[in-house]
């Protein structure tokens, strides 16, 4: 039976050929890449990829599957908060400029392709096509926070382009694209003049992480998100190991259901681990931002860019006012936190000193003025003793 790739786990396979031996372990399943299973991320990326999908086909005329669009997985109670509602907006706003007028719009396309060794599998999001079916545009929404490889650099969507050949048999030429909101650069994409060359040159490189299927590699991309990194040789051998080998007796011994002693085991060098890497992080961005960018052994370039923080009011007066005569002064209130670290730097401010056994002081102040006011939920904390 030939194993299913999903375009998704391109990026994996290609990288990791080891994965696939050691995902397979846990199931017996061929489809080993399939997605993870739901978390608030991909509730929200399920959500708006519906939702873009839905009002595609409402208002622009899209083709949605010919099975209607399946309802987004999502748990009962889930929400899309704003920011959801913005990503919708934003992406379709833009999409829209890109889709010439005489382009059948089609969306949520499921497609397998098989070949010689495998069988290739994918869900495109929107792609459009010029009445002779010949151009293409295939655009990609990833509404995650972990930045995805440019559009010319990114193994799932030259997976789709091929995907889209077998759906488009006269498909040519056309433009992929990554539209990712969180990204610095939120929409690249990169041209394809010959697609039957693209079809070819990626049957190739599954082909060769197939002959390879003992090899593991670690690495950011590919280990981040690794169904296997629980239980991975290459894991275990912290970082220091960079390429294993799998033999026969290696994999007999794998056991996918840990044991709580193993666990443990792991948690503690985890925890062990923790305070070295962060110094090491620490130390190394020290390095890049005195030398402007390190080039590593692989090519990869560090360097240290300005990314958007948590947003911060820089005056909550103000914002308190405008906040009031919008929604009224209780829901204002409820909306404005009081920062007890603050207010103890302003009683110090006033002259009090910060702690004392002797007289009042800023903390004993908050704990009887304000001790009927505060509470403290629990929180599970991991504690070793
Ligand atoms: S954790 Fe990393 S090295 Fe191990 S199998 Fe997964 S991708 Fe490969």
């Amino acid at each position: 039976m030939k194993p299913v790739i999903r375009c998704s786990s391109l990026d994996r396979l290609l990288s990791c050929p080891g994965s696939f031996t050691l995902e397979a372990l846990e199931s017996d399943r061929l489809d080993i890449f399939a997605g993870p299973s739901g978390n608030e991320m991909t509730w929200r990326g399920n959500w708006c990829h519906h939702q873009a999908a839905l009002r595609l086909v409402k208002q622009h005329g899209a083709i949605p599957p010919p099975n209607g669009l399946p309802p987004p997985v999502l748990p009962k109670l889930w929400q899309p908060s704003p920011w959801d509602e913005r990503t919708v907006s934003w992406y379709l706003s833009h999409l829209l400029t890109k889709i010439p007028d005489d382009h059948a719009i089609y969306v949520e396309r499921h497609a397998t392709l098989e070949f010689e060794r495998f069988i290739l599998s994918g869900h495109i999001d929107e792609y459009d096509i010029n009445p002779e079916g010949t151009v293409f545009n295939l655009n990609d929404l990833k509404t995650g926070v972990s930045i995805v490889d440019i559009a010319d650099e990114n193994w799932q969507l030259l997976g789709y382009i091929v995907l889209l050949k077998s759906l488009h048999p006269r498909l040519k030429s056309g433009t992929a694209r990554i539209f990712q909101p969180m990204a610095d650069d939120p929409i690249t994409e990169g041209e394809v003049h010959d697609i039957d060359a693209v079809v070819g040159y990626l049957e190739e490189k599954i082909n060769t992480a197939l002959d390879n299927l003992h090899t593991l590699q670690t690495g950011y991309k590919q280990c981040r998100l690794c169904p296997a990194a629980l239980y991975c040789p290459a894991i275990k051998e912290e970082i220091a190991a960079m390429k294993l080998t799998l033999t026969p007796e290696t994999i007999a011994s794998i056991k996918t259901d840990l044991p709580t002693p193993e666990l443990a085991k792991l948690a503690t060098a985890a925890r062990t681990l923790k305070g070295p890497i962060d110094k090491i992080m620490e130390s190394f961005k020290e390095r890049v931002t005195a030398e402007g960018s390190v080039t590593l052994e692989d090519g990869t370039v560090a360097q240290i860019v300005d990314t958007p923080g948590d947003r911060v009011i820089a005056n909550t007066q103000v914002a308190f006012e405008f906040a009031k005569n919008k929604v009224g002064e209780d829901a204002a209130w409820r909306s404005t936190k009081i920062s007890l670290t603050k207010l103890e730097d302003e009683l110090v401010e006033t002259g009090m000193k910060r702690t004392s056994k002797k007289s009042e002081s800023a903390q004993s102040w908050i704990r009887d003025n304000l001790g009927h006011l505060i509470t403290r939920p629990t929180q599970k904390t991991l504690r070793f003793s």
